[in-house]
């Protein structure tokens, strides 16, 4: 068996390579390497396996996210609400543009946004909510979205992390996550579900006049070129990674299953253990297992880490600390917010190794491995 990896690129690197480097070879010898053709065909193929009207790439996730608040025209000081429990880069951004952050905190079963904190931190500073899909799971959207447009504030959804994900409403309409907010936005670092080479993200709207201030903001405020109308910044998805995007994007849907699978694995050898919780999956969400993420009761976690290391089991802490307790927020003064889901969540999860090409033999090593650890 091959050391094990969190995430394994090279082996499925090397199922689609002659296609990739055939890509990659055309877009060299193009020289079209800004803003080629490739970055218009992905888009567009993006928009349609979406079901959105615009998608607009960029150069990575934390700039779509960046952009995205950029276009809504807010002032220093409205309020944005998001869960702490998420990456930083959903709220570095909205610190970034002095906009302040207003933290909710999370279901322990879904590890996303509980709507109802939701529904009590709205004020009437609230302009934006930024719905997190974490570890490849959606938020539940169908409440959020009647909550949202009863105080008419729109939502950016932070895809990131679920792209290939869905959502099934009360009425049985499935939408893929990103395509249900007023902004949608994801990144394609080469780790995500669906990940370049390199750096990329891409932001995705319904809506044809957000799409153009949109388009806009990425590109130094200028529709014209030369005519800036406002400040705006540089970012752009390479042509090279666009190449490469598009032929992963015809494997989305197989990546996400090969990743579910693997969570069924898990889930199967770790069911009935007191000590573990295994991932739930919400009715209303197409998981695709971005992270597979156990909770541990009674487990002296770092111990855990470190007997699986041992065994050279590779896991992480998504995340050791909360986006509220991050120095980086000190001035909003959040650290000792009561956020206890959150704060639990912190202190007992644990992910292990998911990716596209995971084997039984590793899988069985893996769990074998972590029930020995904790036995
Ligand atoms: C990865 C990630 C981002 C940022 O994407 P980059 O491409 O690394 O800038 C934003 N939000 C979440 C939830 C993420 O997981």
């Amino acid at each position: 068996m091959q050391q094990l990896q969190m995430v394994d690129l090279k082996r499925q690197y090397h199922k689609i390579k002659s296609e990739i480097d055939t890509a990659v070879l055309n877009v060299i010898e193009s020289t079209a390497y800004i803003n080629g053709p490739e970055v218009n065909h992905f888009a567009t193929e993006l928009a349609a396996y979406l079901d959105v009207k615009h998608v607009i790439p960029c150069a990575n996730g934390t700039d779509a996210l960046q952009i995205a608040l950029m276009a809504l025209g807010l002032k220093p000081g409205d309020e944005v609400i998001t869960a702490s429990y998420t990456y930083i880069a959903t709220v570095e951004v909205v610190a970034l543009l002095r906009l302040t952050p207003v933290f909710v905190d999370v279901d322990s079963d879904t590890f996303t946004m509980n709507i109802d904190s939701v529904r009590k931190a709205i004020s009437p500073k609230t302009k934006v909510i930024i719905p997190v899909h974490l570890y490849g799971q959606a938020v539940n959207m169908e409440p959020l979205i009647a909550l949202a447009k009863e105080h008419n504030i729109p939502l950016i959804e932070d895809n990131a992390q679920a792209i290939g994900s869905s959502y099934t409403f009360s009425d049985g309409t499935v939408k893929k996550t990103g395509s249900m907010g007023t902004i949608g936005c994801t990144s394609f670092f080469p780790s995500k579900n669906l990940g370049g080479y390199g750096d990329g993200g891409a932001i995705f709207t319904n809506d044809d006049e957000l799409a153009t201030t949109l388009r806009m903001v990425a590109n130094h405020g200028q529709n014209k070129r030369y005519y800036h109308e406002m400040v705006g910044c540089n970012s752009r998805l390479d042509s090279i990674q666009a190449a490469i995007l598009r032929i992963k994007l015809r494997h989305l849907d197989e990546y996400c299953d090969a990743r579910r699978t693997a969570a069924d694995y898990y889930d199967n050898a770790f069911k009935n253990n007191p000590k573990i919780i295994t991932p739930y999956r919400a009715p209303y969400s197409h998981h695709v297992f971005h992270q597979y993420t156990l909770q541990m009761k009674g487990v002296d976690r770092d111990k855990l880490q470190q007997q699986l290391a041992e065994r050279n089991v590779p896991s992480m802490i998504y995340y050791p600390v909360p986006c509220h307790k991050q120095n980086m927020l000190k001035e909003y003064g959040t650290a000792n917010m009561h956020l206890p889901v959150t704060d639990m969540l912190q202190d007992c999860v644990i992910s292990l190794p998911m990716h596209t090409e995971l084997t039984e033999e590793e899988l069985s090593y893996i769990t074998k491995n972590l029930l020995e650890a904790i036995s």
